[in-house]
């Protein structure tokens, strides 16, 4: 779950649930938080990444037959069918939009050269290309080309 190839919960992460069953006219009201750790990528510099998510959750399920069953749709109010909750679509929903829309391994990471697409991070501050124009370029071709004629 979660955007994918940006940041989601891995394959095999675990949700950790830690909610309050309660028993209303209408229904169960399911309250309380759900906490899991993602992984994804910088999306700066695109190394790996991981983080923690942690989303309160406030659902309510309806009984069939109830008020609420008779004049909700089914997408806006979740349904108690065989005595049965099913809480999955609630926390992964809940989930992914607390997930972040564009992760940094860093708060201040300062991505990729542009010109290498190496990480600045270790590429260290004195990295640079030197960008000649063209024009010079083909000059100073042609004064190495001298300098090798002459040895
Ligand atoms: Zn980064
Ligand atoms: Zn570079």
């Amino acid at each position: 779950m979660g955007l994918l190839g940006v940041i989601a919960v891995p394959e095999d992460g675990e949700v950790e649930l830690d909610l309050l069953i309660e028993s209303v006219v209408e229904g169960l009201l399911v309250s309380g938080t759900a906490f899991a750790k993602v992984e994804g990528e910088c999306s700066r510099c695109l190394e790996p990444l991981t983080d923690e998510v942690e989303v309160r959750i406030t659902e309510l399920y309806a009984w069939p037959d109830s008020t609420t069953d008779a004049t909700t749709d089914e997408d806006e109010v979740s349904r108690i069918v065989n005595d049965l909750i099913d809480l999955e679509p609630v926390v992964r929903d809940a989930i992914v939009l607390a997930l972040p829309q564009a992760p940094l391994c860093e708060p201040d990471c300062k991505g990729l050269c542009s010109e290498c697409g190496g990480r600045w991070a270790e590429l260290g501050p004195d990295h640079g290309h030197e960008t000649i124009d063209p024009r010079w370029a083909a000059l100073q071709e042609r004064f190495s080309d001298d300098n090798s004629e002459e040895k």
